[in-house]
């Protein structure tokens, strides 16, 4: 912990660099990932403060829509898109996936019921090699999933047939740093 309070005590000697973000955000992009510290966003994209809306949850799960049950999810998918008017939606799973190798293999999740239930979300069950360790084919069949999931969020599915949004199902390997994309043309997972 001590190394991240000493940054975090020198981090805003830089007062020029963020004086514009007092004026508001604009980002173009939200991007949904898993909690897993392997996974930082602005360091993969390149992005700086104010260019990347992000939702991180266990495994990048997106729930279903349930307008009369709100989630904090849903909240924050339905500010990016109606409010600041994000023009892409990134869903984008790791490799070694903690949550998504616990679902593919089936684990025993009694000790930590949290974590079991907000499992249950990501129905259907990812499938693939449980050897693996790096879980791809489980984790690239669930981001399918999540991506088919925000299709369903009613303001999503308006703003695809407007032709106002586009989503993206990304898979990074924690491992190399590289990225994949789902091509829909082969329906497979290639490099960016
Ligand atoms: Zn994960």
């Amino acid at each position: 912990m001590q190394p991240l309070i000493d940054n975090a005590r020198t981090f805003g000697q830089r007062p020029e660099e963020f004086a514009r973000l007092a004026e508001g955000q604009s980002p173009q992009v939200l991007f949904i990932t898993c909690s897993d510290s392997r996974v930082v966003p602005a360091l993969i994209t390149g992005a700086r403060p104010g260019e990347l809306f992000e939702l991180r949850t266990a495994g990048n799960i997106v729930p279903p829509y349930a307008s009369e049950h709100p989630t904090s999810e849903a909240a924050t998918i339905e500010y990016a898109v109606e409010v600041l008017g994000v023009k892409d939606i990134v869903v984008c799973g790791h490799s070694h996936c903690g949550a998504v190798g616990a679902l593919v293999r089936g684990d025993d999740l009694t000790a930590v019921p949290a974590v079991r239930d907000w499992l249950t979300h990501a129905a259907p069950r990812p499938s693939g090699a449980v050897e693996d360790p790096t879980v791809a084919e489980g984790v690239q069949n669930h981001v399918l999933t999540q991506v088919l999931r925000l299709r369903s969020y009613p303001f999503i599915d308006k703003k695809l047939a407007d032709g106002q949004l586009s989503l993206h199902a990304w898979y990074y390997e924690v491992h190399t740093g590289c990225v994949l994309t789902h091509d829909a043309s082969s329906d497979a997972f290639r490099a960016l």
